[in-house]
């Protein structure tokens, strides 16, 4: 065979030419012989727009050579694609003239194409055996794709009908398949087409909306990028700048999920710089220089350049507050990344083989996508594997089936309770245990697309505070939290029940504030814990309120007998000098602050009580004083040599036998001091006493109060008096 029709020459030289331009290595022998092979092999047959057949092949291999460019053996196999089904040529044929390895990607590209043509799809097996004839080699995949965007930018020509069943197809199973892929662009483009088929009404409205605001668009993006190219240049960086409207598809679904009209959907278009440099530093660098310029938006920052997606999708997300207070996208990425965003699979092999030819990292990929779709085709017997299939191809998503086979989604890492939650909230509360694939499994384990579920319920089994640490949706972290809460609920509302009971019982009283006081002192965060430990019966109720009564009692008592001998010390010293005389005036003490003979004092003028005697560093007087000082008169307590006053120390300390004879010699030794009483309690292992004692004045009582501190034992000593 040999082309002589000078128009199928200048074909054959512009598929040369193109490989030439974008393939590593091109053995244009090879690649002229598919050509002709093409030729003769479609030579009968004419696509429905009324061309010859065979120009399709030629467009997909043009496709494959400008648009995903991998090697020459793929190029070849898209010239060679629609022979085996469509015309008398077999595999082996193309074995013998090709290669093995264009006889088994053509072989592949067939199957996927048979599974779409018949509606009927029944035998798993084959689609096993086609997933992993794709799997054997991603070639098959990337033919695949080139084919299929060619013939949806030719849709036009077939009948309604078919338009619509292979748009909806294209749409379903194509273009988040090519996402996963990394293929962005042909993902983009086969989306656009399928709504243009799906929506022509919507589709047409949204080309038109953003043709008619292209020149305000346009303004608008030269107004943004002017700063941030001038900042560029200072730091001399090499880049692409520009900002397209996004595509026609992800508008329409921002409509829709949003549910807004297209007026109100503010990211329309993207601005991109794309980096001429291979160090990912310079991103950042640029990112820095944007935020510098406009101000970030916090949440909708994404950082796939230290974190690729699966997919190995990298790029820097910023949205930022452009001119006027418009959101404007920013993406960020260097030329390498760009590719590989655009080109997936392809560029990404491109650069691995330019620089270390290594099979390793094809290797790599073709175990990942193994990996897709073994997961995907696990179970040989369900008739729906192609949904399963299909819906796999979502990245954050699974889809799992439930014993009886209908299909629930669930975000990535969900596990069994995730599940159960998402079948009925019932079902996740009571659940006890779950089956994944027929075998028992714990309740934390990550399910996987594909998988079939059965969840085992007990009616005595509750959610457990542990499973918020691995559910993964927000139902049924809700739902835990919603139920510990209420458990807790009812643990607090039983523990205050048992309390009330106990304290009507005996006849106590406590205010908020006072079961507030009380849970602090018994070391509780909250009254709310107290209540919880009095449910849980984690403390012994008895023992605490015996114990708060007897220290009300004794509170009381102190106070009491404070009082007791600072009257006997008062009358033992026969009352106050006013303005340095005894005289008749009345007079009395007051309560504040309780003085005692030797305490500085002073008295105050009042209506009808005559003079209340305070301590001079009494609040309260200080208080009344600051507003009425004529109404203050200096008192005194009256001197005289040898007349003794009563006064009270408490001492606290570390119990020790002899400790009471120690404080007792301590005083006694000190000047001949009397003791009036002395009284030690001991608690554990520590000790509480109250001493009331005659002394000359407050040196006196301090020296003794010094002596008392220095015995071991002792910590605290201070002098009794009322709050
Ligand atoms: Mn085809």
């Amino acid at each position: 065979m040999s082309i002589n029709n000078p128009k199928h020459i200048k074909m054959s030289d512009e598929l040369l030419d193109a490989c030439r331009q974008h393939l590593a290595n091109v053995n244009e022998e090879l690649i002229t012989k598919a050509f002709e092979f093409c030729l003769e092999a479609h030579k009968n047959d004419l696509r429905a727009s009324g061309e010859p057949y065979f120009t399709h092949p030629y467009e997909v291999a043009l496709i494959v050579a400008k648009e995903l460019p991998l090697d020459d053996v793929t190029v070849v196999s898209a010239l060679l694609h629609d022979v085996v089904e469509d015309t008398e040529f077999n595999l082996e044929i193309l074995s013998k003239e090709f290669g093995k390895e264009v006889a088994e990607i053509v072989d592949g590209v067939t199957k996927i194409s048979g599974i779409f043509k018949g509606q009927e799809i029944t035998q798993a097996e084959n689609y096993r055996k086609l997933l992993l004839s794709m799997v054997k080699d991603v070639r098959v995949i990337l033919v695949k794709f080139a084919d299929r965007l060619h013939n949806m930018r030719t849709l036009q020509f077939v009948n309604p009908d078919k338009q619509r069943r292979i748009a909806q197809e294209t749409l379903e199973i194509y273009a988040p398949f090519a996402n996963r892929f990394g293929l962005g662009r042909v993902k983009w483009e086969l989306e656009d087409l399928s709504f243009k088929y799906l929506n022509k009404e919507a589709y047409e409205e949204i080309a038109r909306k953003i043709k008619s605001k292209r020149r305000e668009r346009e303004s608008y993006i030269k107004k943004f990028t002017v700063p941030i190219i001038d900042k560029l240049d200072e730091y001399k960086l090499k880049y692409e700048i520009n900002g397209r409207p996004k595509h026609l598809y992800s508008i329409y679904r921002k409509m829709v999920t949003r549910n807004k009209p297209f007026e109100e959907i503010y990211d329309l278009f993207a601005i991109r710089i794309i980096l001429d440099s291979e160090n990912n530093n310079d991103c950042y660098t640029t990112l820095g220089i944007v935020n510098q310029m406009y101000l970030p938006v916090p949440d909708r920052f994404k950082d796939y350049v230290s974190i690729p997606k699966t997919n190995n999708y990298q790029s820097i997300h910023t949205t930022v507050v452009g001119p006027e207070g418009r959101l404007v996208e920013v993406q960020i990425r260097t030329k390498k990344m760009h590719e590989v965003a655009e080109k997936g699979v392809a560029a990404h092999w491109r650069y691995k083989e330019n620089k270390t030819a290594s099979e390793k990292d094809m290797e790599n990929w073709v175990n990942w996508i193994r990996d897709i779709f073994e997961n995907a085709s696990k179970d040989e017997a369900r008739k729906d594997i192609l949904e399963s299939f299909k819906l796999n191809l979502y990245q954050d998503e699974i889809y799992v089936f439930t014993p009886k086979g209908d299909l629930r989604r669930l975000p990535v890492g969900s596990t069994p309770v995730d599940f159960a939650f998402e079948i009925h909230s019932k079902v996740g509360y009571h659940c006890i245990g779950a089956k994944v694939n027929g075998k028992i499994v714990p309740l934390d384990t990550k399910l996987h697309s594909g998988d079939q579920v059965e969840i085992i319920t007990s009616k005595n089994q509750h959610p457990n505070k542990n499973w918020i640490k691995f559910v993964a949706t927000h139902k049924s972290k809700n739902a835990i939290k919603k139920w510990i809460n209420k458990e807790e609920e009812d643990v607090v509302n039983s523990g205050k029940e048992i309390w009330e009971k106990k304290i009507k019982k005996l006849k106590l009283s406590f205010t908020t504030s006072d079961i507030a006081k009380l849970s602090t002192n018994l070391k509780y965060e909250s009254p709310r814990n107290f209540f919880k430990s009095i449910a849980q019966n984690k403390i012994n109720l008895d023992e605490v309120l015996t114990a708060t009564k007897e220290k009300e009692k004794k509170e009381k008592s102190a106070v009491l007998e404070f009082g007791n001998f600072a009257e006997i010390a008062r009358d033992d010293i026969g009352g106050v000098l006013v303005d340095g005389k005894k005289s008749g005036i009345l007079y009395s003490y007051a309560k504040c602050c309780n003085p005692i003979p030797g305490d500085p004092v002073i008295g105050y003028i009042t209506v009808g009580e005559g003079i209340k005697i305070h301590r001079k560093t009494c609040n309260n007087l200080l208080k009344i004083s600051e507003k009425e000082v004529s109404k203050l008169v200096p008192v005194q307590w009256p001197e005289s040599a040898g007349s003794l006053f009563v006064a009270g120390l408490r001492v606290m300390g570390e119990d020790s036998p002899g400790i009471l004879t120690e404080i007792s010699h301590a005083i006694v030794s000190y000047q001949n001091t009397n003791i009036k009483s002395i009284n030690i309690n001991t608690n554990d292992s520590m000790f509480e006493g109250s001493v009331t004692l005659y002394v000359q004045n407050l040196d006196h009582l301090s020296s003794i109060i010094d002596r008392l501190k220095k015995l071991k034992g002792v910590y605290t000593v201070e002098r009794f008096e009322s709050a």
